[in-house]
């Protein structure tokens, strides 16, 4: 179980949070000196006591304290925002973390806005609440105890409390648009991701946009969620607005009253006009820390609710794991792939997507599956690959129920190059050295050279260092594969997965990479995914997919001759050829 809670982080950083406590004590010690040097001098000065020596040492004192509370905001500063900052980091690296181990089935649950979220604004609640937070809580209490003390026991007792009475208002105030304020500001949030995502789109799509002429359209789009944007801006212009004149307003009761009632009472000479003029000045610092009390108390819900939300998530297990029973003598593999009788969902779906599948690949073999789409090709793959978990005793890697192979083992073995195959925005060699940036180029070069993809790699003036991607060089269909086809070679893999890998490369080529991977994969173990019969008309043997389940096997001319599915599509690809060539 994990569990983050405030205590844990307090106690975890318990002398860096004291310390700067202790520091922000100093800094408010300082600020209550302040009104009584005034008062000093007021008396003073009306019983004609200053001079010019002494308006020096009294300005002198003043730069002092200034200059001391500086200092030491500085200190605190950094010992409880900057606490809060480490606090920040860490979990942010936790959280990474966790996501890294999680499976791919949590991603595609879900959003990858909704875990950025998490990632920003969940993690700044929780650091508002661990550095600002109790920076607002320390203060709120340490000024107002000090400050109220310093008025009833130094001036006036009665004064202090009928003064007293508008500022709780303030709190409450605080408290409420705090609430407000928090909820605009997150409609502000969202009007602007919702017009920055319009934007970003609109740029990427700008071919489809063009090519529709959807220009105008677009621009309109653009103006509604731009105007949406303006007004959540200006709502919340309207609630700071409202704010800061309600504050004064019961700042301004308090300072009525003691203008009134005080002022009655130096022309009494119950107290003195220093008195009159420290009292003011103290009231004017009251008003702060009631404000803050109300923040405080929306920084500290604020980040109770986000730790739970980070706290489940972290609690969150991949589905895919090393299970106790885990084999780990077992680091090697030779290739051979068995299916026993397997049925399979995906988690939290009704649909069977494969049933009972029975085959068997041995060692070395180039094996292929072809089928309609969503004939369940796609899902063999990720099972071989224990992307998703198989039942116990249906799926079998050299013998071994893939339950107890450990995942590093299955992993490092064997290579995919998916369907929606993904580079990422580095450099091409980058990406070809994806599981290992250590390695050498001549190694890269070779992998490019085996995916038939050197030469256009070469036309690039940077050659292996072209950048991909947003910033970068953006590779045809058939470019992207093969670099995705030279990442998988480049591992030399005891099983090869080629998922719908060369769909985008012509024929010729394909049949060069196919007599590149014969050599390479001798001992091997392949699997081609294909629609095309030309990608796996050599295979050792086909299997032919038709709704989860396997209709016919074969090599091809065994399959022709069967005249079942696989001649049906052969005939259709052959038609196709041939209206293509006329
Ligand atoms: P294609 O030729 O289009 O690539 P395929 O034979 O590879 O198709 P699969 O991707 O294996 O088909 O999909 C088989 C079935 O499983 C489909 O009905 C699909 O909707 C479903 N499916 C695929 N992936 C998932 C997933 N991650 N979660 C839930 N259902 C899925
Ligand atoms: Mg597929």
């Amino acid at each position: 179980m994990h569990e983050y809670s405030f205590k844990g982080f307090f106690l975890r950083y318990k002398k860096r949070y004291l310390l700067g406590i202790v520091w922000l004590a100093l800094v408010d010690i300082l600020q209550l000196i302040i009104p009584q040097i005034l008062r000093d001098f007021t008396d003073n000065i009306q019983a004609g006591l200053v001079g010019s020596p002494e308006l020096i040492r009294y300005a002198g004192l003043i730069v002092l304290v200034a200059g001391g509370t500086a200092f030491f905001r500085f200190l605190w500063r950094l010992y409880i925002n900057g606490t809060a900052r480490r606090l920040e980091r860490n979990l942010r690296n936790d959280l990474y973390q966790h996501f890294q181990r999680l499976s791919p089935n949590y991603f595609q649950q879900q959003k990858t806005g909704d875990l950025m979220a998490h990632a920003t604004n969940d993690i700044n609640a929780i650091r508002r609440a661990t550095g600002p937070g109790v920076v607002m809580l320390a203060d709120a209490i340490l000024l107002t105890i000090a400050t109220i003390s310093i008025l009833i026991f130094t001036i006036n007792i009665r004064l202090t409390l009928i003064a007293l009475i508008p500022l709780p208002f303030i709190t409450l105030i605080s408290l409420k648009f705090g609430q407000i304020i928090h909820k605009k500001f997150k409609k502000v949030q969202e009007a602007f991701s919702n017009l920055s995502d319009k934007a970003q789109e609109n740029f990427s799509g700008i071919r489809v946009v063009k090519a529709f002429a959807r220009e105008e359209k677009e621009i309109e789009r653009f103006q509604v969620s731009n105007e949406n944007n303006y007004k959540r801006n200006v709502d919340l212009v309207k609630s700071w607005g409202l704010f800061r004149p309600l504050v004064q307003f019961f700042s301004g009761m308090s300072f009525l009253i003691v203008i009134w009632l005080g002022g009655r009472m130096v022309i009494e000479e119950a107290i003195s006009l220093g008195d009159f003029v420290a009292f003011i000045s103290y009231l004017g610092m009251l008003t702060w820390p009631m404000m803050a009390l109300g923040f405080v108390i929306n920084h500290i819900q604020r980040g109770r609710a986000s730790l739970e939300r980070l706290n489940n998530i972290l609690d969150e297990e991949p589905d895919v794991y090393n299970y106790p029973d885990t084999n780990y003598k077992i680091n090697e593999l030779k290739g051979e792939i068995k299916f026993n009788n397997l049925t399979f969902s995906y988690p939290d779906e009704d649909e069977t997507v494969l049933k009972e599948v029975s085959f068997k690949i041995e060692s070395g073999q180039t094996v292929a599956f072809i089928g309609r789409t969503g004939s369940g090709k796609s899902t063999i793959a990720r099972l071989i690959l224990r992307l998703f978990n198989s039942e116990r005793e249906s799926l079998y890697l050299d013998g071994h129920d893939i339950n107890k192979i450990p995942l590093e083992t299955i992993r490092e073995n064997t290579a995919f190059v998916p369907q929606d195959n993904f580079l990422f925005s580095t450099t091409i060699g980058k990406n070809i050295a994806f599981h290992d940036p250590e390695t050498d180029l001549e190694l890269i070069k070779q992998a490019a050279r085996e995916a038939a993809v050197y030469d256009n790699i070469n036309d690039f003036p940077e050659g292996f260092d072209t950048i991909l991607g947003e910033r970068g060089v953006t590779l045809s269909g058939g470019q992207q594969q093969r670099v995705a086809l030279a990442r998988a070679l480049i591992k030399r893999p005891d099983i090869l997965i080629l998922d719908d890998s060369l769909s985008a490369v012509d024929t010729r080529t394909e049949e060069t990479i196919l007599n590149n991977l014969e050599e390479i994969m001798a001992e091997r173990t392949t699997i081609l995914i294909a629609h095309r019969i030309s990608t796996i008309k050599n295979a050792d043997k086909i299997f032919v997919l038709d709704d989860g389940s396997i209709i016919e096997e074969g090599d091809h001319e065994s399959l022709l001759d069967n005249e079942g599915l696989y001649y049906d599509l052969y005939q259709k690809q052959l038609l196709e050829e041939k209206l293509e060539n006329q």
